[in-house]
């Protein structure tokens, strides 16, 4: 019989030091980010949306993204909510249909796992890069768990998603194409990863977007090079090409060097 969980506290600590105290094996995480649980700050950032710039540079790494993942992921914010506040917030819902694309994303995944469970750490397709599932790699490189990649700009990536728990999609994009393009990794290996630090790790979310970029889900795998993260990275990212060796060059070189099909 499960015991039921203890739900009121007299204060913010007070709860922290609970959940702490409940999850030992969680301890190395430790979080610097403005993501703060709970209604009340899911509704303020709510409350702030601009889904109109959004639309305009949401590809961009500092764009104007919600950053309510992970109130959507752990219930406390709908993807309803967030689309009545963003058709309300326009006078016309067209201009804003790359926003509710992306909440149809999530609502999609959710459902394509809902109606197929084993597609989560399984296979759908086969690889379409020449390779097969045996020829990528089991284990997780320890100079990818450490950040001592010879790429700054993914070293930059992996230090965002160990010590704040969030990720923009671009990024999100960007390291899991590093991971099993560049390292021939298996896909579920970098998807275990993602979840054990996302605060939104979502496993419909999370897994079939490694299998779109890892091409088990899509007709071809998801690949960038340096100037693709030149032109949507900001200021704190080095993207110098003498720090980023293995990403400084072009579409037709990198599917020459990761695919064995190309
Ligand atoms: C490899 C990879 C792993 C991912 N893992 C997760 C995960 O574990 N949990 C998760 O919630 N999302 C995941 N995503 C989807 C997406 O990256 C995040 O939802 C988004 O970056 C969260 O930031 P945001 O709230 O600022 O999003 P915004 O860009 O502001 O979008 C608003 C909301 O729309 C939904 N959304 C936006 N883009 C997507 C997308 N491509 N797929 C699904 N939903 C989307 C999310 O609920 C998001 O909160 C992943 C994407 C990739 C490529």
């Amino acid at each position: 019989m499960l015991d039921k969980l203890k739900s009121s506290f007299s204060s913010r600590d007070e709860l922290i030091n609970f959940v702490a105290s409940i999850t030992p094996h969680l301890q190395d995480l430790t979080y610097s980010n403005e993501i703060i649980g709970g209604k009340l700050h899911g509704e303020q950032r709510l409350s702030k949306i601009d889904p109109l710039s959004y639309c305009r540079n949401r590809n961009y790494l500092d764009g104007s993204v919600t950053k309510l993942s992970a109130y959507i992921r752990h219930g406390i914010i709908t993807l309803k909510q967030v689309r009545d506040k963003a058709i309300e917030s326009v006078d016309d819902p067209h201009k804003i249909e790359k926003f509710i694309q992306e909440l149809a994303w999530r609502d999609f995944w959710q459902r394509i796992h809902y109606a197929n469970p084993e597609f989560i750490f399984n296979d759908i397709e086969e690889y379409k890069t020449g390779f097969t599932a045996d020829d990528y790699q089991n284990e997780m490189p320890t100079d990818i768990l450490s950040a001592k990649t010879p790429n700054a700009a993914i070293n930059f990536f992996i230090q965002q998603l160990v010590e704040t728990g969030y990720l923009h999609n671009h990024a999100r994009m960007y390291l899991a194409s590093y991971v099993v393009h560049w390292r021939r990794i298996k896909w579920q290996v970098g998807a275990k990863w993602f979840l054990h630090h996302l605060i939104d790790g979502d496993p419909a979310s999370n897994n079939l977007s490694w299998q779109w970029i890892a091409s088990t889900f899509s007709n071809k795998a998801y690949i960038f090079n340096l100037e693709n993260v030149q032109k949507y990275a900001d200021h704190r990212v080095d993207c110098s090409s003498q720090n980023n060796p293995e990403l400084n060059f072009s579409y037709e070189e990198l599917n020459a060097k990761l695919f064995k099909n190309a």
